[in-house]
């Protein structure tokens, strides 16, 4: 007897062309694959989807730059490729050499890049997430609570957006330390990953993931075929203390955080760093220095003391400069590597959520606030 036909199974219709526009995602929410299926290149050369990948991803053009492919393309690609981040506001600092932005999202929630440059380089700090759940004290995000994930599209727009910002200079380097837990929105973020490796060219030892500690990200992490740093923000390295000022440490508490850093320190080779915010009375002290250095130096990890960076939501102060120089003194006489993290930017709020608080106006959540209360006069640069 012969089997029911079954058309639909055996030849399944043809992916129905991506359309972006409504939804104004990111371009580089695309794969190759859905770009040849997009509606303007339907029925052009094969070659086309390429030279627009090339064109949005190596070359980190828009459509209408594109000047090799012919004008109506581009036209019909400007409008089904709409960029997803809308600039709402931009400061620079430090001479130029800090820039940051503030992103509207479609949905009008806001986001923050910082791109830093340095004489030869450049290094971007994107954000993972519109706001962030994990409630860190000290942190201007985590005081405004979660909006939403990224999408894979919106993290690789942001670096798109500083390389064309940082021409002649090359970003050489992607740090996932902006808005948002990067391994609470692992898959996007990895995709991200993967996707400024394989089509930007940068190398796996150039991306660095900044967690706040969940350890089963960090084991998922540590299976992942390109080996990217990794940095932990520790703040603290008693269970007491630091289920204060994390509360993700609850959940897991130091000792599994250390598992997790030393079996992805053994799986990779790559350096871990530990981020550490000093707060004035709190976490500064001898004894706190004497705490990290337990922690650190079994994972032979790397410490960087960020100067903590006043925020509406934290009562406490940062330490002193001095307090902050001879805190990496006694963690260097603990036989621990410590480096003092600049204060880049501070000036323009760039550190993590600080814009996006101001924009709030404060500890409110008013998607869509942000261009009357930041936008203010023309960008600085
Ligand atoms: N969620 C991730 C990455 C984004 S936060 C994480 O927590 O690692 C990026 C870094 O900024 C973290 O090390 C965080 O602890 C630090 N940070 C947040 N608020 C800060 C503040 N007010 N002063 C100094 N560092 C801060
Ligand atoms: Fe989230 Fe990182 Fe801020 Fe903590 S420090 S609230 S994990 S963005």
């Amino acid at each position: 007897m012969k089997a029911p036909a079954a058309p639909a199974v055996l030849a399944p219709a043809r992916a129905a062309p991506a359309v972006l526009a409504p939804a104004r995602r990111s371009a580089y929410d695309l794969t190759l694959e859905d770009l040849r299926s997009l509606s303007a290149l339907v029925g052009q050369p094969a070659y086309r989807a390429r030279q627009v990948w090339d064109g949005l991803h190596r070359r980190a053009l828009r459509p209408s730059e594109m000047t090799d492919l012919p004008l109506a393309l581009r036209a019909r690609l400007t409008e089904e490729l709409p960029a997803a981040l809308r600039e709402a506001a931009r400061r620079t600092a430090d001479g130029g050499d800090t820039l940051k932005w503030l992103w509207e999202l479609h949905d009008g929630r806001t986001i923050e890049t910082v791109l830093m440059a340095y004489p030869a380089r450049a290094t971007v700090c994107v954000s993972t997430q519109a706001g962030c759940a994990m409630g860190c004290a000290f942190c201007a995000t985590g005081q405004g609570g979660f909006g939403r994930n990224l999408t894979t599209g919106e993290i690789v727009e942001q670096v798109v957006a500083a390389v064309r910002a940082s021409r002649p200079r090359r970003v050489s380097n992607v740090v996932f330390m902006g808005m948002g837990e990067p391994l609470a929105n692992y898959d996007r973020t990895w995709a991200a990953v993967r996707r400024l490796h394989a089509a930007l060219g940068i190398s796996a030892r150039r991306l660095t993931i900044s967690t706040v500690g969940l350890v089963p990200g960090i084991r998922r992490l540590a299976e992942e075929p390109l080996p990217v740093n990794l940095a932990v923000s520790l703040h603290a390295a008693n269970d007491a203390l630091r289920d204060r000022l994390v509360p993700m440490n609850r959940r897991y508490p130091l000792e599994a955080l250390a598992e997790a850093c030393a079996a992805y320190v053994a799986r990779t080779g790559r350096r871990l760093s530990l981020e550490w915010a000093l707060v004035e009375g709190t976490n500064d002290r001898a004894s706190d220095m004497a705490e990290l250095a337990d922690f650190a130096r079994p994972l032979g990890a790397h410490v960087n003391l960020i100067p903590l960076n006043p925020t509406p939501g934290f009562a406490l102060r940062g330490s002193s400069p001095a307090r902050v120089a001879e805190a990496r003194e006694e963690l260097e006489r603990l036989g621990v590597n410590a480096t003092v993290r600049s204060t880049r930017g501070a000036r323009i709020d760039a550190a993590c959520g600080q814009l996006a608080a101001r924009a709030r106006g404060g500890a409110a959540r008013r998607p869509g606030a942000a261009r009357s209360a930041v936008v203010g006069p023309a960008p600085v640069r």
